[in-house]
């Protein structure tokens, strides 16, 4: 009696997932979520179009970046058409709409689909929410990215009881999350990935060890998590094209160096890498590109100011303290500044709003040429332990951070936009 599967599970189409739970008149139609460089966060007049959902209404609605807004208006710049597609359902995708096509070709080859802006803090708090529901069920889990997990069994469940547990798992997600998630599972974290893969969509698959070889040998070498554009070109020169193939080629691949070994024992199954649950949350980021770029600076740093008040609050829901900080400016010149800071701050807002501007002033090294993108991301997540904080400034910090707690609860019960910084009107 083996314990010694790694599950992997994977959402189905994620982001129409999660609106078809807020919206059950999207269950069975085509539906995708669209993103473009999302203008209406700036707008000036903020009650406008931001409706604010009752938490009530639902099971943890967080207030939103922008619940409600017409969503044809969305996608609209003047007579244009702008976005590209997130998330298809599999509806949609029965149309040939995918990720990564222009909404344009999706509704040429879908006319009836039913577009949606993207809203990013509810897929985030779903994702943590159901995060939450798993670390009960299953020791040690690792988030891989907002819609896929990693979870380890061994110890824990038998082998040969891996196809009830993952098959009984899925239907509690669905049943207490409405979120349908393929799970597959193997003896090692891209096998069982692939499984999930070869599972989609809602199905579960164990690949038992002496069944990999047989699993992989026919899948293109280009599936492998990892294996990249550049790489199965490479491996084509030499006549690779399915992973059967590469388990033929040991000799070649190990003779890549660490990499090579590395991906090698991968491809097999054998690389033993382990389940991280510390790498539970990367990191919290927040970014937009302007379809018109932005030249009066007092009007970046307004945007950047709502921009920050959006980054602190999904920072408070999710409940981190990031200690590292990174922004960057992208410059419609064809250039970019970026930079990134450590520094140990017990997390609030009003400290947020200084540094990020301070730090964007400093990158804002071309003031001739327009802006077409802002990026701000918090990552290294430590407790909330004062210990470790800077002394200097932890008294002033621990009440700022009160504060901004209050300010949490206030936006979570009022919306976004029922405290804003000064320098955003
Ligand atoms: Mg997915």
């Amino acid at each position: 009696m083996m314990r010694s599967m790694i599950i992997h599970l994977d959402l189905d189409c994620f982001f129409a997932s999660c609106e078809r739970v807020h919206n059950s008149a999207l269950n069975g139609k085509c539906v995708a979520v669209g993103g473009r460089g999302d203008p209406f966060i700036f707008d000036k007049n903020p009650a406008q179009g931001k409706k604010l959902m009752n938490l009530n209404s639902g099971a943890f609605v967080p207030s939103l970046f922008h619940a409600q807004y017409d969503n044809k208006e969305y996608f609209k710049d003047g007579d244009t058409l702008r976005g590209i597609i997130t998330t298809a359902s599999y509806e949609a995708r029965a149309y040939g709409v995918k990720t990564a096509m222009s909404v344009h070709e999706a509704l040429r080859l879908c006319p009836h689909l039913i577009l949606l802006p993207p809203n990013h803090l509810l897929y985030h708090t779903m994702s943590h929410e159901l995060m939450e529901f798993l670390a009960t069920v299953v020791p040690v889990m690792e988030q891989y990215s907002i819609d896929e997990m990693f979870g380890d069994l061994r110890g824990w469940i038998a082998d040969e009881d891996t196809d009830a547990f993952i098959r009984e798992l899925q239907h509690q997600i669905m049943g207490q999350f409405k979120l349908p998630v393929s799970i597959g599972a193997s003896c090692s974290k891209w096998i069982a990935k692939l499984a999930t893969s070869a599972a989609k969509p809602y199905g579960t698959r164990v690949i038992r060890h002496d069944e990999i070889e047989s699993f992989v040998k026919d899948i293109s070498i280009g599936e492998f998590p990892g294996v990249g554009k550049a790489l199965s070109a490479k491996m084509a020169r030499y006549g690779i094209k399915t992973i059967g193939d590469a388990w033929r080629s040991e000799n070649l691949i190990r003779s890549w160096g660490r990499a090579g070994h590395d991906l090698y024992q991968r491809l097999r199954g054998e690389d033993n890498e382990p389940v991280q649950s510390k790498r539970s949350r990367k990191g919290i980021g927040l970014s937009r590109s302007m379809d018109h770029p932005i030249e009066e600076r007092d009007e970046l740093y307004r945007r950047i100011h709502i921009l920050v008040r959006h980054w602190s609050h999904t920072i408070m829901k999710l409940g981190v303290n990031p200690t590292t900080y990174a922004f960057s400016l992208g410059f419609d010149n064809g250039l970019s500044s970026k930079k990134q800071y450590t520094l140990y701050r017990l997390f609030n807002e009003h400290f947020l709003h200084h540094f990020s501007i301070e730090k964007f002033r400093e990158l804002d090294i071309y003031p001739h040429s327009s802006i077409r993108y802002i990026g701000m991301s918090a990552t290294k997540f430590t407790s909330h332990d004062p210990k470790s904080f800077d002394l200097l400034e932890i008294q002033n910090d621990t009440k700022m951070n009160k504060l901004t707690d209050v300010l949490t609860q206030i936006r979570d019960k009022y919306g976004m936009d029922i405290v804003r910084n000064g320098s955003e009107l």
